[in-house]
């Protein structure tokens, strides 16, 4: 791991870590991490979460050592459906295009919470001087940072850590991005009602923004038109999930999953006073248009027009399924809530400067 990068802290005691040697540890607190592949895991547990299944993700990290980040995400492998193909594979360059909405410049020091593959982290590096990325599956986080090597984005880093303990200094960053990634943080966390986990993991990213800095959030909205269409919730697996109330909800994945609701997604409504209530101030909302994963087109919430004019000039209608979605953000539209409907929500949000 470089050692030029001076965000870093010890998540024990805050103390500048040196990361030389084979066993990383903390100078003041005696902190001690260990190594996978070439990341610091600062996890201290097992832990996995990915599109692709753990074992292909193993063995998609030595493929990438052996052949390069490309070739082995290309060759492909059993785990990624269409859908994820296309989103992590084919236009995987594409998924970070939501920096065009925030006024970054080259001395942006910015914080990639959850960086998976690190598609993001990659594209994020074009244009700031310091990207920080980390992921609590240290397998993903390892492949990031081998894709950030073999493309020589010098100026990243990456570390397997989750948002509770991520290894930084407070007030360092000018922006951090949470795409997909807030409704797995009570997942991870294990205990704790879950809204009030998401909140304090916010609450953390906030304290690691510079007086300010910006929030870019991307997540599913519980009221989504496709939820309403009975679509299943990508988290749980269960339809109607969302719409319910916390404890109905887990008393609803006991039975059926035998396992509790720890994955709550919200309205924008919900989500604002969310981010409120971890202290931020809420710039924008949008909708994602066709899906965070690879947004194309950002819809105001609040702007009928724009909605209007994605509807009538540029969604897609090939299906049945496609034609009563489409009947049914018209229907939202002309009454005005399409905002309400939308699939997912893309946020900005600062922190108070
Ligand atoms: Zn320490």
């Amino acid at each position: 791991m470089e050692t030029s990068f001076h965000g870093y802290a010890c998540p024990s005691c805050g103390e500048s870590p040196g990361f030389s040697g084979d066993s990383p540890s903390c100078a003041r607190c005696g902190a001690a991490w260990s190594r996978y592949g070439g990341v610091v895991d600062f996890t201290g547990k097992e832990q996995y979460w990915g599109e692709i299944p753990r074992s292909e993700m193993e063995e998609l990290v030595r493929r990438a050592e052996r052949d390069g980040w490309r070739r082995a995400l290309a060759g492909g492998y059993g785990g990624l459906d269409a859908y994820n193909r296309k989103v992590y594979v084919d236009k995987e360059k594409r998924r970070g295009d939501f920096k065009r909405l925030l006024p970054m410049t080259r001395e942006w020091r910015v914080l990639d919470v959850g960086c998976g593959l690190g598609s993001i982290t990659a594209s994020l590096a074009l244009d700031a001087a310091e990207v920080y990325a980390f992921d609590p599956a240290r397998e993903r986080a390892a492949f990031c940072a081998l894709r950030a090597g073999q493309d020589r984005l010098d100026n990243v880093t990456v570390a397997a850590a989750d948002v509770f303990n991520a290894p930084y200094r407070g007030g360092y960053f000018d922006m951090a991005v949470v795409c997909g990634v807030m409704e797995w943080f009570a997942e991870f966390r294990g205990g704790g009602d879950p809204r009030e986990v998401q909140r304090d993991g916010l609450a953390r990213i906030l304290s690691l923004l510079k007086p300010g800095g910006y929030l870019y959030l991307a997540i599913e909205n519980r009221f989504g038109l496709n939820y309403l269409l009975g679509h299943p919730d990508p988290h749980s697996g269960l339809r109607f999930a969302t719409f319910l109330p916390l404890a109905a909800a887990n008393i609803y994945s006991k039975l059926v999953r035998r396992r509790p609701y720890r994955v709550p997604i919200h309205s924008p409504r919900g989500l604002s006073r969310l981010a409120a209530d971890a202290g931020f101030i809420v710039d924008r909302l949008y909708y994602p248009a066709p899906h965070y994963h690879l947004p194309v087109y950002f819809l105001p919430l609040e702007s009928r027009d724009s909605w209007r004019f994605f509807l009538d000039g540029i969604a897609i209608r090939n299906s049945i399924s496609k034609e009563i979605a489409h009947f049914g953000a018209r229907a939202a539209a002309f009454l005005g809530m399409q905002g309400t409907v939308a699939p997912a929500i893309a946020m900005i949000a600062r922190r108070p400067a």
